[in-house]
């Protein structure tokens, strides 16, 4: 089993909603548990068009490797109707494997650690939510790189309001 971490990201439909289903559908796989999630937050766009985003990190226990999570976060992405007009264009699920287990990877198709993991508040928050002393293999302590996007806005949810989320309510 590898503890991984997976970047969840929506701003096209209802994204709180999209969110939720995919953390539901990722639980789902045979072979990926879900063993925390950190709270949405409302992002803006990074690099990006379009509405602000929701965003969130989970982090799963898989017995996959790496490239075959990546094909299951790709095949959930498509049944929600993700569509690829053109690059950073706004989405209604983007699913990143942000990290697997200590392993680094640079194939054409898989980067781990996510190679932009360090310059992205929405990714880096959520993950020190997860695990404050979290280390990004091969890069140092993710805590070291908040100073870098102190100036991307981020706005947590509610403790409140997350807490009934995780009971199945219909308010993220
Ligand atoms: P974005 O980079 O905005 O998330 P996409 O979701 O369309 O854009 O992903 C573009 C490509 O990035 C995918 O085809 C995928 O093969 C590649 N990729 C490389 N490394 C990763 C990773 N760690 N997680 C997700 N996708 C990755
Ligand atoms: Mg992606």
């Amino acid at each position: 089993m590898t503890l991984a971490y997976i970047g969840i990201g929506a701003n096209l439909g209802d994204a709180r909603q999209a969110l939720k289903d995919a953390i539901v559908c990722l639980a789902q796989q045979v072979g990926i548990t879900v063993a925390a999630k950190s709270s949405f937050y409302r992002t803006a766009p990074v690099d990006a068009t379009g509405g602000d985003y929701f965003n969130a990190v989970v982090r799963i226990e898989t017995s996959f490797t790496a490239l075959q999570l990546l094909r299951i976060c790709h095949h959930i992405e498509d049944q929600f109707g993700r569509e690829r007009p053109f690059r950073n264009a706004p989405r209604t699920l983007d699913l990143d494997v942000l990290l697997f287990g200590a392993e680094t990877i640079n194939t054409e198709h898989l980067t781990v650690p996510h190679p932009r993991i360090t310059e992205r508040a929405f990714v880096l928050v959520p993950l020190i939510e997860l695990d404050a002393s979290l280390a990004i293999p091969g890069r140092g302590p993710a805590a070291s790189f908040l100073a870098g996007v102190q100036d991307q806005r981020i706005e947590k949810f509610s403790s409140c309001k997350c807490s009934r989320l995780q009971e199945g309510g219909t308010q993220a």
